[in-house]
């Protein structure tokens, strides 16, 4: 621990991303509760997604109880498109499908829900996400894969240029997870517009901890009328129009309540707000860490992010030794340097919260049997041997082992943060 007896832990704990809410949650709520739609049917959802799918760009929204739930019923649909006649739970069977490698698991379990194979893709060093470099590769590597699976990370997005690209040489059908990333928006040359419009299926959250929250839920996006009713349908047990409950396919209880669509509806009303916020306090720690041997998530010139979280990377020469486990971790305090894990234990100990880069997929006991390709081909043969070497090609295993997430809570002040910065400046003494 580095030395901090003249800095007290804040007497309110400082969150890395919790939910702010505003006022108009609680009447929506209170709205949904007094007329007594509080099931999932309402004034609420149907308001939710007119209004999301005006403010991304997309011509529909179907309101779901997670982020995660409207990844599955991408998956589906593209497992549809792909493997016409598949049984559910099997839809993307014997398919190999393209995934972030660097981000949150619930961007590939639903490939694993409809029996697919991930197959992870590293990350690039301009935006922490998927190299399209190593796309490419892996297009090379297993020709017949027609589906990919893309996040933004921590509300920065992708190079969507390249990704579009190279989805539309290999007729590739894109699902984009854009749960991280609402409001973000892409300028590019050939795609252009808010991240949630690039994909064919487009599945965005509204976790406790996203930009805009419902306390939970999520919502597909789509342009297309019948994609979206399909979706609906799924949602609400797969009920056929009929006098009595009728089935013909299997369905989910996916559908999100009219109690999280009010906390969602009230909330988004100010996601200029959050993204303003955010943005400040994104260029508050830019401005007082610009002097230490750090960097903090880039962006391309052509993106505008939501500033959603502000990570932090050490420069490979500013490093202690940190080494990390399944479980446990342990580093040497070096003057002069740092590591995240330093830095994790100082901000936890004046009562704030960072928390570690998401750790890659291929990384992952779950996942270590599966595929990863890095842009130089096939990335199962690296060891960590070679990160602290700094040969590596493996981006994303270099980004968790030098990077972490600051707190980037809205509520935060700017006196609270500048105690982080300080706390942050002393791990480098
Ligand atoms: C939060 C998140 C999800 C899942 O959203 P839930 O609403 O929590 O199910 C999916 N992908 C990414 C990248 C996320 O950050």
């Amino acid at each position: 621990m580095v030395k901090m007896n003249d800095i007290k832990p804040f007497e309110k704990k400082v969150w890395l991303a919790s939910p702010t809410m505003h006022g108009e949650e609680l009447e929506f709520v209170k709205e949904a509760i007094e007329t007594n739609w509080v099931s999932t049917v309402g004034a609420n959802i149907n308001e939710l997604e007119k209004l999301v799918a005006d403010y991304i760009g997309v011509r529909y929204g179907a309101a779901l109880s997670s982020g995660t739930a409207a990844l599955h019923l991408c998956m589906k649909l593209a497992g549809e498109r792909l493997n016409p006649g598949a049984k559910p739970g099997q839809t993307l069977r014997g398919m190999k499908v393209f995934c972030s490698d660097m981000t949150f698991d619930a961007s590939a379990n639903p490939v694993m829900y409809e029996d697919g194979e991930p197959v992870f893709i590293d990350t690039e060093r301009d935006t922490w996400n998927m190299d399209p470099v190593a796309l490419e590769k892996a297009f090379e590597l297993y020709p017949d894969t027609r589906l990919v699976v893309l996040a933004h990370l921590y509300g920065v997005p992708s190079r969507m240029d390249e990704i579009a690209k190279i989805c539309r040489r290999h007729d590739a059908i894109l699902i984009e997870d854009a749960a991280e990333a609402v409001g973000a928006v892409y300028n590019g040359d050939i795609v252009s517009g808010k991240c949630g419009t690039f994909g064919d299926y487009i599945a965005i959250s509204f976790n406790g901890n996203k930009i805009i929250t419902g306390s939970t839920g999520g919502m597909f996006l789509s342009n297309d009328l019948s994609d979206t009713d399909k979706v609906r349908k799924w949602s609400t047990q797969s009920r056929e129009d009929a006098p009595w409950y009728q089935h013909e396919e299997l369905g989910y209880n996916y559908r999100m309540s009219n109690i999280d669509a009010g906390i969602a509806r009230g909330n988004m009303l100010h996601i200029s707000e959050h993204i303003a916020q955010k943005k400040a306090i994104y260029e508050r720690y830019k401005e007082g860490l610009k002097d230490l041997p750090v960097s903090l998530n880039p962006f391309e010139e052509k993106a505008e992010p939501n500033y959603w979280l502000t990570c932090l990377l050490v420069d490979k020469d500013a490093m202690c030794r940190q080494v990390r486990g399944e479980k446990e971790y342990l580093y040497t305090p070096e003057p002069g340097k740092t590591c995240p894990q330093e830095i994790l234990e100082n901000i936890f100990a004046i009562n704030a919260e960072g928390r570690p880069i998401w750790k890659p997929m291929h990384m992952q006991p779950l996942y270590r049997m599966k595929p990863f390709v890095t842009a130089k081909g096939y990335g199962r043969a690296l060891t960590n041997a070679y990160i602290d070497e700094g040969e590596t090609e493996d981006v994303g295993a270099d980004i968790f082992s030098r990077g972490l997430c600051l707190p980037s809570d809205n509520k935060m002040t700017p006196d609270q943060q500048d105690v982080i910065i300080e706390v942050i400046r002393r791990c480098f003494d």
